[in-house]
């Protein structure tokens, strides 16, 4: 057929010299991109905002645009607005965060060609590159073809029949007396099996009435072509009908009322002409796409805003008729520890695992959502009385309870399970989410594994009350510790500096991690006296450091945002370091990218402070916030570190290029340092000691340890300097 012979011909070369565009905003992606598409050999120019984009496609001369949605000014549905005013001859692809189901759809309306959804996978990503670039290439082939052709009848039954379109005629009737070639392949009919049939013969059941209705309108009067979304039915015993996925077909069906003037003059109806278009796959990737919009990928389970959403239909459903419902907020005990020592990817085989248990014991009518982290949310709408949540609850601890075998590993999981029931535990969905949250805490205190109901006796908890209350008295009661982890020097292994982790030795919930109290500690003032504190211990060690006649150190403290927005904070910084006499070429703060979005100037001005005084400064989580050049440019910054969540990415595959490229070539034109953080084998290790990273951390060399250990560590050989030996 044409299209296999213009597929054979297109060549691997012609494709990779494609023109590209990129179109982002955010210039750490469009660098990672440009590297990556680069090295594929594609020719790429970049485009920093949508007008800029548009004076650039005014030449004319890409084949593909790889377009981001969300700019400032210009945005990127004005930007394809304006490819198809113009009817610029490329193909665009949608590389976008905003995931929400109407801009994607808004997009494809628009013409763009397919859809990648930020943070992308380089593998795909260049995988539908490649497939728009072919696609580009083949229509403009099957174009010339086509144009090279006469203006003759066999010109338009050429057109007719390799169309990709099924292209029919109706009589009066509704009886088919055209129908071109592509109905075989749509639909696995010869043409003349389907001549002489009335068009309901080949329309699914579900669509026979509003497919009348579509062809009465037709020739009610001078109605436009208009289309409308149809299934219709495969040929049975035809080869096509293989599994039950390509027993119906979605088309965009169109159609147009032919009339004809009689004797008289008389304006009469002889048929409908009409084509279909076959969009199954459109509407598979549709799907596909508002699937991903509304569910936790990971576990196929619902997400936050598909969970909130069946929320809010139960308390309505339930204020209307009286009734109770209930929600259970869980929480996994100790999966922390999972993660930390069997990897993220068994702890995401965990997480899949439990999931499937607990659907095992809910009935079609729950929710099970996860709402990131170990964090399950059940909704058991419409339930007769509080006994009835007691068994299900009782009957989900003790599914995941069971062992769990998984990669020849035995695992023994519990979870710790709050309920609150509407309307005792809350009118609102939000209140509902707290009373279920404050009563899975109640279990964790009263040592996990367990399920409990709400009550009003809660509120006066103390933990629950204030949780800044409980912190507050763990400075006081000496329940913080620093801990620090090593950054080394990829080419000899030579310990550079620690950075101080924080950590709180909890009484009863044993030893807990940021991530556990910091964002209570940042919704308060607590955060400021916190670090602080953490600054004091840090200075404390070092003089303990000096005494024990260690080389001096540097030492990174990571610093929230909440501490650099006090108009005094780099003012006490440089107060505390003279008062241990500590110089302040020995610090480092490091400050997370997503802070610093919105460019304010108080706390740009708190780093300068510091920075001048010699303290540097380091963006942490670099890559994952949307900082343009020009405003890093201006940032007194000294250090990107790779977030590592990039150098996961690394992986043993000479063709996989990552963000860890994009940051490191970003840093080096912006003459910064780059640390890669999250080092886990030697294999990241190599790649980002080639991307020129002076510094790396990670558990490769060591997870962050107590003081006591640092001190011994640094301790080690001091001759030749604190080093790390790895097996090479
Ligand atoms: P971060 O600055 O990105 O810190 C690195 C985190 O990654 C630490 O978790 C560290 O234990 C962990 N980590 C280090 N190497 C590896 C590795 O090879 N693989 C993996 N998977 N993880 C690794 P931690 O200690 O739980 O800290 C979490 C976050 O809490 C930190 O992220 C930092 O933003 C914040 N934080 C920690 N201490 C303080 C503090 O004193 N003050 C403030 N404001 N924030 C802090
Ligand atoms: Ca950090």
């Amino acid at each position: 057929m044409q299209s296999k012979k213009l597929e054979n011909t297109l060549n691997a070369e012609k494709v990779e010299q494609s023109q590209i565009l990129i179109v982002d905003d955010q210039l750490s992606l469009l660098l990672s991109l440009q590297a990556l598409l680069r090295i594929n050999g594609y020719q790429v120019e970049l485009a920093r905002t949508g007008s800029e984009a548009i004076t650039k496609l005014q030449d004319n001369k890409y084949e593909l645009l790889l377009l981001d949605l969300q700019m400032p000014g210009i945005d990127g549905l004005e930007v394809l607005e304006f490819v198809r005013e113009a009817k610029l001859d490329l193909e665009t692809i949608v590389v976008s965060g905003d995931t929400s189901f109407p801009s994607i759809k808004e997009s494809m309306r628009l013409g763009a060609y397919d859809f990648i959804r930020k943070p992308y996978n380089p593998e795909e990503l260049l995988e539908t590159v490649r497939r728009g670039v072919e696609h580009y290439h083949r229509e403009r082939e099957s174009l010339t073809a086509s144009q090279s052709l006469s203006e003759s009848e066999q010109f338009h039954r050429y057109i007719v029949n390799s169309s990709p379109d099924f292209i029919y005629m109706l009589d009066t009737e509704g009886v088919f007396t055209y129908v071109n070639d592509m109905v075989e392949d749509l639909l696995g009919y010869k043409r003349n099996e389907l001549l002489g049939k009335h068009f309901s013969s080949i329309i699914h059941p579900h669509n026979a009435a509003e497919c009348h209705h579509f062809f009465r309108e037709q020739r009610a009067g001078d109605r436009a072509t208009r289309s409308a979304e149809m299934r219709l039915l495969v040929n049975q015993s035809s080869d096509l009908v293989k599994s039950f996925d390509n027993y119906e077909l979605i088309i965009e069906l169109n159609a147009t009322g032919v009339y004809e003037n009689d004797d008289t003059g008389k304006r009469v109806f002889i048929g409908t002409l009409g084509s279909a278009r076959d969009i199954s796959a459109r509407k598979r990737s549709e799907e596909h796409i508002s699937f991903q919009a509304y569910h936790d990928l990971l576990t196929q389970l619902p997400n936050r805003i598909l969970f909130d959403d069946r929320l809010n239909q139960a308390l309505a459903h339930a204020r209307r008729n009286r009734q109770k419902f209930a929600i259970l907020f869980m929480d996994l005990d100790r999966f922390k520890l999972i993660n930390d020592t069997l990897g993220h990817a068994m702890g995401d085989l965990v997480l899949q695992r439990v999931s499937e248990r607990i659907l095992d014991y809910l009935r079609a009518e729950d929710t099970l959502a996860r709402f990131g982290g170990d964090e399950f949310c059940l909704l058991l709408p419409d339930i007769p009385h509080k006994e009835s949540v007691a068994s299900v609850a009782e009957k989900i601890l003790k599914a995941v309870r069971q062992p769990f075998s998984i990669n020849n590993h035995e695992l023994y999981l519990s979870m710790c399970v709050g309920i609150a029931i509407y309307p005792a535990a809350g009118e609102t969905g939000e209140t509902l989410l707290r009373s279920a949250d404050m009563a899975m805490y109640h279990v964790k205190e009263n040592g996990k594994d367990g399920y409990c109901f709400y009550s009003d006796s809660m509120k006066s908890d103390s933990h629950f009350l204030t949780p800044e209350h409980d912190l507050s008295s763990a400075i006081e009661k000496r329940q913080f510790q620093v801990f620090f982890q090593p950054k080394v020097d990829p080419g000899n292994h030579e310990i550079v500096g620690m950075e101080a982790l924080l950590r709180w030795q909890h009484p009863e919930r044993g030893l807990l991690y940021p991530e556990d109290f910091l964002a209570a500690a940042e919704s308060s003032k607590l955060m400021v006296t916190l670090g602080i504190w953490v600054l004091r211990t840090v200075c404390e060690e070092m003089v303990r450091w000096q005494q024990q006649g260690i080389p001096p150190v540097k030492v990174s403290l990571n610093v929230s945002l909440i501490q650099l927005k006090e108009d005094d904070f780099a003012e006490h910084f440089i107060q505390i370091l003279q008062e241990f006499n500590l110089s302040s070429a020995l610090f480092a703060i490091e400050i997370t990218e997503r802070g610093l979005n919105n460019g304010e100037t108080e706390v740009v001005k708190q780093l300068r402070i510091l920075r001048d005084f010699g303290v540097s400064v380091t963006i942490d989580d670099f890559g994952r916030g949307h900082s343009s050049l020009s405003y890093l440019q201006n940032l007194p910054v000294n250090t990107l570190k790779i977030d590592r969540s990039f150098v996961r990415e690394i992986e043993e595959n000479p063709d996989r290029t990552c963000i860890a490229d994009g940051i490191a070539m970003m840093a080096k034109g912006l003459k910064l340092n780059v640390v890669g953080s999250g080092v886990e084998n030697l294999f990241q290790l190599d790649y980002l000691r080639n991307l020129g990273c002076h510094e790396v951390q990670g558990y490769l060399y060591s997870a962050a340890i107590s003081a006591q250990e640092a001190m011994a560590l640094l301790q080690n050989c001091p001759a030749e300097g604190p080093h790390f030996t790895l097996p090479h």
